[in-house]
């Protein structure tokens, strides 16, 4: 009997960037840490985060209701619904790109200082009122191309949706032929 060498794949991109889709279903007052107390009207709202340590285990953090409380996203993930994410797989940094692309959609206002401690965007947390997700990721698709951004889902709202989680494959030779 011949043993067979395992032929390992290539995991798939575990890095970059997202978008959370949420909504804020009644208006309400939260302590975010060192922002203070900030209101949050009723609507949606997109936050932009970045998973440059492992992205789809940090987007599956934020569907997990048991965890300890870390980031300002995780006080308002408290009361917010979470209607879905779109996950932007890359090497680099592009968080702050997206969050520009997001805050330029028509009538988008950004939470100030909301997630953006660490950079000098206005705030990683953007409020869009009654719009809906699907009409501003329609628009995101020209904009995040050029930042070697795609968008792998669409949202139609209070969808969830995103990609599955590929676990990176092993199989033997002869199972290729
Ligand atoms: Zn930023």
């Amino acid at each position: 009997m011949s043993r067979r060498r395992p032929v390992h794949f290539p995991a798939p991109l575990d890095t970059g960037a997202y978008l959370l889709l949420m909504r804020v279903r009644a208006e309400c007052t939260l302590d975010i840490g060192r922002l203070g107390r900030l209101h949050f009207a009723r609507g949606n709202y997109i936050y932009i985060g970045s998973g440059m340590g492992g992205l789809h285990a940090r987007v599956a953090r934020h569907f997990r209701s048991d965890k300890k409380v870390k980031w300002h996203i995780d006080r308002l993930l408290g009361v917010a619904e979470l209607s879905g994410a779109v996950l932007f797989p890359s090497q680099h940094r592009h968080e702050c790109r997206l969050a520009q692309a997001v805050l330029a959609f028509p009538g988008a206002r950004a939470v100030p200082g909301f997630g953006s401690s660490d950079c000098r965007c206005p705030g990683h947390l953007v409020f869009l009122g009654a719009r809906p997700f699907g009409a501003l990721l329609g628009r995101l698709d020209d904009r995040v191309q050029g930042a070697g951004c795609r968008v792998l889902g669409r949202a139609a709202d209070s969808v969830v949706f995103g990609t599955p989680h590929p676990a990176p494959r092993t199989l033997s030779k002869e199972a290729l032929h």
